[in-house]
């Protein structure tokens, strides 16, 4: 079994990114990322902070916007606007989930899709249904699909099932291995919750990817022998062996499932460490695109 792990993968993105920046720089530019954080979620805070971090040790200017978790609706597009304005910056992050009361896709919708480097507004995935290379897809399926290419995984041809149809992961994981790219080509089934006969139709999978939400939820008896195994679910559970009393596991059994899959994403180590590099590399192209220096 071979361990398809997300750290050296998202280096060689990183090396990417620190390319197109230097030339970027040497043209007299300066990619920007603009995070939004509204509330004080703990697991929203720490992925903020990563993001900040990030930004710094690539050199890009970051801006990280706090607001109460009682920002209004009209406060919070007034954020967004006046970075839709802002020159510095290229990309716009709006760290999800936002409190109940505010609505997400109005938000979404706020953001000027070329600065929309999540690649979540309605243009950006219009584009990745239309294979246009100038939208932004997502970025952790991006992380998925880039995690297949640089493990040498042929997608061409194969049976790709991805259980999960959030436009976050799974819908558009979809949109990008059924698209005729690099890493696309599959033919792929996406499964849900009201999926009747669940296992019979992930052992149909030469390449299974989890996006539920739901610890361990796929089993060994899920799994065709000799299957790649990409698990995107992050799930904290009670442990109390560990220092912290809980830690992490993905949506897979990753026990069970390794003994028999030919490749599998570890939980934490895996996708998780590739939505932040993609993340990086959406913005510095957003800011390519923006100076004309896009290939
Ligand atoms: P959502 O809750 O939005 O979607 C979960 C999907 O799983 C839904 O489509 C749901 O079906 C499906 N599902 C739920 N129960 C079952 C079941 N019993 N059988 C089959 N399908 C089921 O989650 P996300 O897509 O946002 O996230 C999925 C996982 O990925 C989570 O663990 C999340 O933490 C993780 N994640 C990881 C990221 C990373 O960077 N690695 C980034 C984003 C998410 P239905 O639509 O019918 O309800």
């Amino acid at each position: 079994m071979k361990l398809i792990e997300g750290k050296p993968i998202a280096e060689i993105v990183y090396a990417e990114c620190l390319q197109s920046f230097e030339k970027l720089k040497a043209a007299g530019h300066l990619p920007g990322l603009a995070v939004v954080l509204v509330g004080e979620d703990p697991a929203s805070q720490a992925y903020v902070g990563s993001k900040e971090r990030k930004c710094q040790e690539l050199g890009m200017h970051s801006v990280k916007i706090e607001k109460p978790a009682d920002t209004t609706q009209e406060e919070l597009h007034a954020v967004i606007d006046e970075l839709n304005a802002d020159e510095a910056i290229h990309g716009i992050l709006v760290q999800l989930p936002l409190p109940d009361h505010l609505d997400e896709d109005q938000v979404i919708l706020r953001i000027d899709p070329a600065k929309d480097v999540d690649g979540l507004h309605p243009v950006n995935i219009g584009k990745l249904a239309m294979d246009d290379p100038t939208g932004f897809a997502p970025c952790t399926p991006s992380g998925c699909q880039r995690m297949l290419i640089e493990s040498g995984i042929e997608t061409s041809g194969k049976d790709v099932v991805i259980v999960g149809r959030s436009l976050l992961v799974g819908k558009s994981l979809a949109l990008l291995m059924m698209g005729k790219r690099k890493g696309g080509n599959a033919t792929v089934t996406v499964a849900h919750s009201r999926t009747k006969n669940l296992a019979e139709l992930t052992r149909r999978a030469d390449i299974l990817v989890a996006a539920i939400g739901i610890p361990h939820f796929i089993g060994k008896e899920h799994v065709k022998p000799g299957a790649v195994v990409i698990d995107v679910g992050i799930n904290r559970i009670d442990d109390p062996t560990a220092k912290k009393g809980s830690r992490l596991v993905g949506d897979v059994d990753f026990d069970a499932v390794a003994e028999t899959c030919e490749a599998i994403t570890p939980v934490p180590g895996g996708v998780g460490r590739m939505t932040i590099a993609m993340l990086m590399a959406n913005t510095i192209r957003a800011c390519e695109l923006r100076a004309g220096l896009a290939d």
